[in-house]
């Protein structure tokens, strides 16, 4: 079932030709095309169906700084002061809010982890409390359990992932960009190697420049032009329920289950990290790359099955450019929600939070989320192939730091200084072993 999303307008008319093409209706495309027409570029947005419908609306709304990996955090922290400014920027509201993100525990050894990152995070100048049992006890007032200790990052949020990316879409169109839905990007012109036209379902734009933020189909549309992107997609499975609950934390973590309020009043619940490994041609291609990833996540990974090798998103197979291609088969990936987890979570959620079981279970979904080798997202033009821009594999961190990472896709392509340092990001480092590199989550 897909997740609620709020449905927006497309741009009556496809251009001959732009500026720049972005690729990927999912946050980080629309945020990208949302600065580049903020900075007066002519952008064109394709989105194969409906902006938002794939990962972007499916997640749970944090925006994180507390336990970011070292090489996300600026980004991170730049982006929430993005996400300040939205609701101004557009007059809509996004559901942004810095309401604060707590983490409980009942393990010496998790607490002593955050403690860890408390202290690097000081000296970023990011802020952060650890919690006393008492004051854990205190803030997790509504659970039933005896905590240790915790975290609570008073200057993270969450935003509405129901909303807050189709806002960004109509911005996009009010600051003179365009944004077409059910139109999928088949493939790339190139001369002498060079970016010099986009194939859509429904013509040729002719640009330089092209964002590829395709989320978990960037890899085979890499693979059409001859780019090797390391990247495999996981399948995470996800509920809400009703509005009503009264005295719940805005938003909650412990090992057991984490919830988010949603803009509505209802919550969303899910278990941090749990998710599906569905086999694919991609993943069976790099999965001696992804070893360290899965020996670092062994314990909430399980065996998925072959539904993802139907849904296209990771073929390996070469598709023609005048005929009707995976991504036009597939207008939004919206796999079998795991009915195994989505209980487990309910019955846990229920157990740590006796209020919500009053509420049944509104709605369930999953969702495939992309993820490069080290988990961190690969950004940059790939130098192979000048004016292609890659931006995906944001390893299940992206819909908080899409803001940040459109604007400094932006501040690249305009040759502005770059909001943060693009380094971390470059895709080329994928190339290298990923062994002690991993993100840490
Ligand atoms: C259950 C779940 C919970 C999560 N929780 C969080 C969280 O709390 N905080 C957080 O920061 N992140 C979270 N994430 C991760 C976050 O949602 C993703 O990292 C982020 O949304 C990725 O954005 P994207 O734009 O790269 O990809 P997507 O949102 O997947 O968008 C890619 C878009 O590109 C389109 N597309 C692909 N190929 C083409 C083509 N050829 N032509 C036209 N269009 C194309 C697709 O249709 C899709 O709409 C979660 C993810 C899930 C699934």
């Amino acid at each position: 079932m897909p997740a609620p999303l709020l449905h927006i307008e497309t741009s009556p008319t496809l251009p001959d030709e732009a500026d720049v093409v972005v690729i990927g209706g999912g946050v980080v495309g629309v945020f990208t095309a949302y600065y580049l027409a903020r900075s007066g570029v002519k952008v064109a947005l394709l989105e194969k169906g409906r902006v938002a419908a794939e990962q972007s609306s499916r997640n749970w709304g944090w925006c994180r700084q507390q336990n970011r990996d070292a090489r996300e955090l600026p980004m991170a922290t730049r982006s929430l002061e993005l996400w300040d400014k939205v609701a101004e920027e557009t007059g809509e509201d996004a559901g942004f809010r810095r309401c604060g993100l707590l983490y409980l525990s009942q393990d010496e050894a998790e607490i002593a982890s955050w403690a860890k990152w408390r202290d690097f995070a000081k000296t970023v100048g990011v802020e952060t409390h650890m919690l006393s049992a008492a004051e854990a006890a205190e803030r997790g007032t509504a659970t039933t359990y005896l905590w240790k200790g915790g975290v609570f990052s008073p200057t993270d949020g969450v935003a509405d992932p129901s909303r807050a990316v189709p806002v960004i879409a109509r911005g996009i169109m009010a600051a003179g960009g365009t944004v077409h839905q059910n139109c999928a990007a088949r493939g790339l012109e190139l001369s002498a190697g060079r970016v010099t036209g986009v194939v859509t379902e429904a013509g040729v734009i002719r640009t330089k420049t092209v964002v590829m933020a395709g989320g978990a189909w960037a890899s085979s549309f890499c693979n059409q032009v001859g780019i090797r992107f390391p990247q495999a997609a996981v399948r995470a499975s996800i509920l809400s329920v009703a509005p009503g609950a009264m005295d719940l934390p805005d938003a909650l973590h412990t090992s057991q289950v984490s919830i988010t309020r949603r803009m509505d009043g209802g919550y969303t619940l899910a278990i941090s990290g749990r998710a599906r490994v569905d086999t694919t041609p991609q993943q069976l291609r790099f999965s001696r790359e992804f070893i360290p990833m899965f020996i670092r996540r062994w314990r909430s990974l399980a065996p998925g099955g072959l539904g993802g090798w139907c849904e296209g998103h990771e073929t390996l197979k070469k598709w023609s450019l005048d005929d009707i291609t995976p991504m036009e088969k597939n207008r939004i990936l919206d796999p079998k929600p795991d009915e195994g987890q989505i209980r487990l979570t309910y019955q846990r959620a229920k157990k740590l939070l006796p209020e919500l079981a009053k509420f049944p279970i509104a709605n369930r979904w999953a969702g495939y989320i992309d993820s490069t080798p080290d988990g961190v997202p690969a950004i940059g033009e790939i130098e192979a192939v000048p004016g292609f821009i890659l931006a995906a594999g944001f390893s299940g961190h992206g819909f908080g730091i899409g803001p940040g990472a459109g604007h400094m896709i932006a501040d690249l392509i305009t040759g502005r200084s770059p909001l943060v340092d693009p380094n971390p990001y470059k895709p080329e480092r994928l190339n290298r072993s990923a062994w002690g590199n991993v993100a840490d989550f």
